[in-house]
């Protein structure tokens, strides 16, 4: 059986990413963060590639995604930080993984399974989605002092998320942080790792990277955020997407495409349909604007996105049933990045690689 539709993964690139981040903030630890099946790059093979490449530890959300790596055999340090009421913590413990505590109740909870739990307690120093609140935080320590004194868990870590509202922002986070480490110490809790930064604070913050830094997005090597230049630090987009050319049509100046006729063809012009659609995780947003490289040529998405296909304007190049259309890869090689389809889709390069779709077959190399 033939791939229709492709995702080129580089093991390599995520590799080199992974040593050039470490590079950059040692002696800091540096844990590869590979929810959402490796930012769409597939969560085992990331994981994996991860750590030859130097990372210290795995991070994913929830336990299902653990336990996925685990049965993959992985054993490294993993944490998993987002967890509902009743989730399976006591076989979590028994697989090694450790727990990212968000709450009083929480950690009662976990310190309710019948083996010492690792945790990392966390706390809200401003992003306000998870993390223990800040008038909760005595309590929240003086109870893990207690449940730790009791052989119920150890706390391994303690950490929180930065916002990326920017400079000011960030370093009021890091000193909410800051603050949270000095109430923990006098209750005489000295967890071995605290961490704050994802890339884009590791990247840009020394002074957030404290033990160990999280970061997703850099090691696949996209960019968390217009600012940063990636490629500038060496690192290497890990995913090329492409699908084959699968009918080429010669139309005149005038002609509708697509659903609704959203385009038309200002030109006599060659459309060349590639398939890949929605159902893939093409953005439809990007329809009239998605980039699309075809033997080296650049044309744009015509008309609509469908489910299962795209049309591309390839205007008066040559193109043949049979040719690779790369939507995105590394820029480096000429073809578009991800963050030009964000672009197009009015969306970050997060969500682009995250939601390439499971029909789309991902290729190790
Ligand atoms: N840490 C936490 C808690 C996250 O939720 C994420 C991803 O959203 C990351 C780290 C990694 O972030 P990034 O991909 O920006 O490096």
């Amino acid at each position: 059986m033939s791939d229709l539709r492709v995702a080129t993964v580089s093991t390599a690139a995520i590799s080199h990413n992974v040593e050039t981040l470490r590079a950059l903030v040692a002696p800091v630890q540096v844990m590869a963060v590979v929810k959402a099946n490796g930012y769409g790059h597939g969560a085992v093979e990331s994981a994996r590639a991860a750590l030859a490449g130097g990372a210290n530890w795995l991070g994913v959300a929830d336990l299902n995604e653990a336990f996925a790596l685990r049965a993959a055999g992985i054993d490294a340090p993993l944490l998993a930080w987002l967890h509902q009421p009743g989730a399976a913590f006591g076989e979590a413990v028994r697989a090694k993984i450790d727990l990212g505590v968000s709450s009083l109740a929480q950690l009662n909870e976990v310190a309710a399974t019948s083996d010492t739990a690792y945790v990392h307690l966390k706390v809200d120093t401003g992003l306000h989605r998870n993390g223990a609140f800040l008038d909760e935080w005595h309590q929240f320590f003086e109870a893990a002092v207690a449940h730790e004194l009791a052989g119920r868990i150890r706390v391994r870590g303690l950490w929180s998320h930065l916002a990326n509202a920017g400079a000011e922002h960030d370093l009021e986070q890091i000193e909410q942080f800051s603050a949270a480490i000095a109430m923990a110490e006098s209750v005489g809790l000295r967890p071995e790792l605290r961490h704050l930064a994802a890339s884009e604070g590791a990247i840009k913050h020394p002074a957030a990277r404290f033990d160990l830094v999280r970061v997703g997005i850099s090691s696949y090597g996209l960019a968390p955020s217009a600012d940063v230049d990636v490629a500038a630090l060496g690192l290497v987009p890990a995913m090329t997407l492409s699908a084959p050319v699968v009918s080429v049509k010669r139309v005149t100046a005038g002609s509708g495409v697509s659903y609704g006729y959203a385009y038309r063809c200002e030109r006599d012009t060659t459309l060349a349909l590639v398939p890949v659609g929605y159902a893939d995780g093409i953005p439809r947003h990007a329809s009239n604007r998605g980039p699309v490289s075809i033997n080296g040529v650049l044309g744009r998405v015509a008309g609509r996105v469908a489910m299962d296909q795209i049309v591309v304007d390839m205007g008066d190049a040559t193109v043949a049933i049979g040719d690779q259309a790369v939507l995105f890869g590394n820029p480096a090689t000429a073809v578009p990045s991800a963050d030009d389809w964000a672009e197009a889709a009015d969306t970050i390069n997060y969500e682009i690689v995250t939601r390439i779709g499971p029909r789309v077959t991902r290729r190790y190399e």
